[in-house]
């Protein structure tokens, strides 16, 4: 079975990547954000701490987040996970490491959306939505064919989404890159890492994941009958 991390930033489609695996491969998306709100929904006892810490506005500590993977974990049997949003920094990604080791399971590979900033900047500050039936637009990709007027249900209102603003957006990539490139050197050092244009349309970014993950099973084959023992 397969583990893999998806790193890119909020906005690269990760939650796309990781639904469509999810559909295909059967594997289970692990989102430590999604995670905290269940287990603190779930009244069992680390989710009573959980909640507790939360309530207090404090940060869960990576013990913590770790049961909780390990729990997730067993339950995933063999349908392989993808890790999203975890980890963050290298001490999180060393306890991912033990908790993994001690599974006798390893990291496969990690997958790196890649995108160029000012070109992410773009796609998400330039998106609006009908406020009425939702139907999504584009300040330079898609306008309503009439100006003003939803091209789906002819309403005059349109919405933006408050985070959907350049400010928002570069300080969002700004704090991806300085918390993810030391992650992918650590990777890296361990031959775990792929890249993919993550600005490619969605099926094309699918085609290289997938092929990513092909190639990562090769080499990991390859790199274990080299190092005997
Ligand atoms: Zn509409």
């Amino acid at each position: 079975m397969l583990n893999i991390i998806l790193l890119g930033p909020p906005g690269a489609g990760k939650g796309t990547q990781a639904a469509r695996l999810q559909a295909t491969r059967g594997m289970i998306q692990l989102s430590t954000g999604d995670m905290l709100r269940e287990a603190r929904a779930s009244g069992s006892p680390i989710g009573e701490k959980v909640k507790a810490i939360m309530d207090a506005g404090e940060l869960v500590s990576d013990a913590i987040v770790t049961a909780l993977i390990g729990e997730r974990l067993d339950t995933c049997a063999d349908r392989g996970s993808i890790f999203d949003g975890f980890p963050r920094t290298i001490a999180q990604a060393e306890a991912l490491d033990h908790l993994l080791k001690q599974r006798g399971e390893t990291l496969d590979s990690v997958v790196v959306m890649e995108v160029d900033d000012d070109a992410l900047v773009e796609r998400i500050a330039g998106r609006f939505a009908c406020a009425y039936c939702g139907e999504g637009y584009h300040d330079l990709y898609k306008l309503p064919k009439v100006n003003g007027v939803c091209d789906r249900c002819g309403s005059a209102g349109f919405v933006r989404r408050k985070d959907d603003n350049e400010d928002v957006v570069r300080a969002r990539l700004k704090a991806y890159h300085a918390q993810t490139e030391p992650l992918i050197d650590y990777y890296r050092r361990q031959g775990k890492v792929s890249t993919v244009d993550g600005m490619a349309d969605i099926s094309a970014v699918a085609k290289e994941i997938d092929q990513a993950l092909t190639g990562q099973g090769a080499k990991g084959v390859k790199n274990r009958a080299k190092t005997p023992g």
